[in-house]
């Protein structure tokens, strides 16, 4: 069970948060981690590149930035196996349609994130995948 978890990371202490209990989990399971971060792009939204891949210096350089302390926190914790992507384009959107193509069996995410809207439980990437998900979705408090 839990084979492969994906953590959906978006710079918020909520989502390191959800990092430490998905890195957790990981250990105790022997699962895969994927480490996800959705970014805006200016022009072109499913555009991903994946890291070691891509040709684009500039994308390269967020991903690595972005991704690099996260997969070395990971495996200094015992997670064998840890890899995932900068993704361009709508967080929600992005993040279900990776978790589907990579069958992926756990999203860790935190309750909330980044956004500033008080008072609300969940944020709506984290509300969209918990409807939408095609797999189990942990909310972080
Ligand atoms: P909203 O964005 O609707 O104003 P919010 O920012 O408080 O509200 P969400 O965006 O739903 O709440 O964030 C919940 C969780 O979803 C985050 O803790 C993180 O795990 C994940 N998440 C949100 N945005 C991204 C993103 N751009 N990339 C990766 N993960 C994200
Ligand atoms: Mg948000």
């Amino acid at each position: 069970m839990f084979k492969k978890i994906l953590v959906a990371y978006d710079g918020s202490d909520h989502a390191a948060r959800a990092f430490e209990v998905a890195v957790d989990l990981a250990t105790k399971l022997s699962s895969q981690l994927e480490i996800v971060q959705v970014e805006p792009h200016p022009t072109t939204s499913n555009w991903v590149t994946e890291i070691g891949r891509s040709g684009n210096d500039e994308l390269s350089k967020v991903a690595a930035q972005v991704l690099t302390p996260l997969w070395a926190k990971a495996r200094s914790h015992g997670v064998k196996d840890v890899s995932g992507d900068v993704l361009y384009g709508e967080p929600a959107h992005e993040i279900a349609r990776y978790a589907k193509d990579n069958d992926v069996d756990l999203v860790v995410m935190g309750r909330r994130g980044r956004g500033r809207i008080e008072g609300l439980v969940l944020g709506s990437v984290s509300s969209h995948l918990t409807s939408h998900a095609n797999c189990a979705v942990l909310t972080v408090k």
